[in-house]
């Protein structure tokens, strides 16, 4: 008997859409909120949020 696979859902906490779980997040689905790069790009949550510092002059010589 083949049993149906179950893929874990979540909601994207950009566009509220639910997304299942891919591949490429098996190591840390736990950590994912977003359904694709671009929601990811383009968090609008008002929420604790991270600031990405791309700017900032690195020291790696
Ligand atoms: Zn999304």
């Amino acid at each position: 008997m083949h049993k149906k696979p179950f893929l874990p859902e979540k909601i994207c906490v950009a566009c509220s859409r639910p997304f299942a779980w891919r591949k490429k997040w098996e190591k840390n689905w736990d950590e994912v909120k977003y359904c694709s790069e671009r929601c990811r790009r383009n968090k609008n949550n008002q929420n604790g949020d991270i600031q990405i510092r791309e700017n900032a002059s690195s020291k790696n010589g």
